[in-house]
Parts: structure tokens; C-alpha cells; sequence
């Protein structure tokens, strides 16, 4: 996992985002300000136009996007994704990763979002697909695959974690304003969550 593969990462991820814009807004209208959508395509647009830039390794690539959400995003999102990219590229570092780094730098940044959030896992937000992909991932590193099949098993598990939050009432966030009308929607964080995995994993392959 070197600096070409972040920056396939980050611009898969752009184009995900764009291509799942409405659907995001349409989860957000649901239960929040149905903004996500505009938000994630804002940030990864504003992205996107720095990828041609030089970078010292792949922790530089996932620096560049940590700032970028941090500063266009807003709302909840931008904050937590941020965070995530920020401690993503400090544990990933600038050198050629291996699975159990990949899977570390996952950990890295849902540590980040739970710090910066406080949520757990149950409180149907973007933890419910996160910390599944870590645990996915871990499990996965530890017993020998490829960074790509590592990748792809977190993306995976993050899409059940996605899923599960349609039977969840959420407590965090815009969306916990609903109280019991929240259950039986599908959180967007959630499911951008899987998006910017499978971009990983798609990068990887
Ligand atoms: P806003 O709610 O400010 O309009 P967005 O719509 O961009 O921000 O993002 C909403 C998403 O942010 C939710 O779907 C949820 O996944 C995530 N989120 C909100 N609050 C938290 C939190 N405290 N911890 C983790 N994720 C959160
Ligand atoms: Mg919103
Ligand atoms: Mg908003």
C-alpha cells in the first residue's frame, strides 16, 4: 500500500461519493437535514483538485484529505472524517504498508471517530459500520491475507454494519432529534462509510 494506491483510494472515493450523492441526501432527509450527500461531494470534490499534487508517501495523500474534509465538509461529518483521515495517515505512516498496518491504520481511524463522536456501537451512526470493518480487518490480517482481501473484508463487514442500522434507534447526532421515529432508516454516515472502504478495497485489487 504505497503513495499510488492512496491516491486511487481518495479518487475512487471522490467518484463514489459523487455517484451516491442523492442517495446520501436522501438517507440525510430521512432522519437529519439531508445535506450528507452535498457535504461528502463538496469535501471530495475540493479533494480531488489536490490529487495531482507531489506527496512523500501514502500518510501525506490521506493528510491532504484529512485537512480538506476538516475545512469543507462541515456539519457532523466533516469533523469525524477529518479526524479519521488525520490519525489514518499518522498510523499509516509514509512507507509501503502491510496488511496488519492497513488494518491498524482502520483502527486508527475509528479510534478517531469515537473519540471525536463519542458514540458507540448500537447508537446507528458511522461506528456501526466502522468498527465492524476493523474487527473484519483485524481478523483478517492476523490470519494472513493481502492488504486487498484485508480491505475488502472491512468493507464487507462495514456494509452489515450499515444494514443493522435500520432496526437501531439513533443516539447521536441530528438523526437521535427523532427519538423512536428514527428506527427503520438506514444511517448515511453508515453508509458513506462503506463507500470510502470500498474505495480502499477497490484501490487495492
Ligand atoms: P449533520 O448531521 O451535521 O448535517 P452530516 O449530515 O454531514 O452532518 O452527517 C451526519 C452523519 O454523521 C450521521 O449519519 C452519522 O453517521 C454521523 N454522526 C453524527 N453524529 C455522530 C457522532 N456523535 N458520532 C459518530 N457519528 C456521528
Ligand atoms: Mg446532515
Ligand atoms: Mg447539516
Amino acid at each position: 500500500m504505497d503513495t499510488a494506491w492512496a491516491v486511487r483510494w481518495v479518487r475512487a472515493a471522490a467518484d463514489a461519493v459523487a455517484e451516491h450523492r442523492a442517495e446520501l441526501v436522501d438517507l440525510d432527509r430521512a432522519i437529519g437535514d439531508g445535506d450528507h450527500g452535498e457535504n461528502m461531494d463538496r469535501g471530495f470534490t475540493a479533494v480531488r483538485e489536490k490529487l495531482d499534487d507531489e506527496f512523500t508517501g501514502p500518510g501525506a495523500v490521506l493528510k491532504m484529505v484529512a485537512m480538506t474534509l476538516m475545512s469543507k465538509v462541515g456539519g457532523a461529518a466533516g469533523p469525524l472524517y477529518g479526524t479519521a483521515f488525520l490519525r489514518a495517515a499518522t498510523s499509516l505512516g509514509d512507507d509501503d504498508a502491510s496488511a496488519e498496518a492497513v488494518a491498524a491504520m482502520l483502527a486508527a481511524a475509528r479510534d478517531g471517530v469515537v473519540s471525536r463522536g463519542k458514540a458507540e456501537v448500537g447508537d446507528a451512526t458511522m461506528v456501526d459500520a466502522w468498527t465492524p470493518a476493523v474487527d473484519a480487518a483485524v481478523q483478517a490480517a492476523s490470519s494472513g491475507a493481502s492488504p486487498a482481501d484485508v480491505l475488502t473484508a472491512a468493507a464487507d463487514a462495514a456494509q452489515t454494519g450499515a444494514e443493522s442500522t435500520d432496526a437501531l434507534q439513533a443516539r447521536k447526532g441530528r438523526a437521535s432529534y427523532l427519538g423512536e421515529r428514527s428506527i427503520g432508516h438506514r444511517d448515511p454516515g453508515a453508509v458513506s462509510t462503506v463507500l470510502l472502504l470500498r474505495a480502499a478495497a477497490s484501490a487495492a485489487s
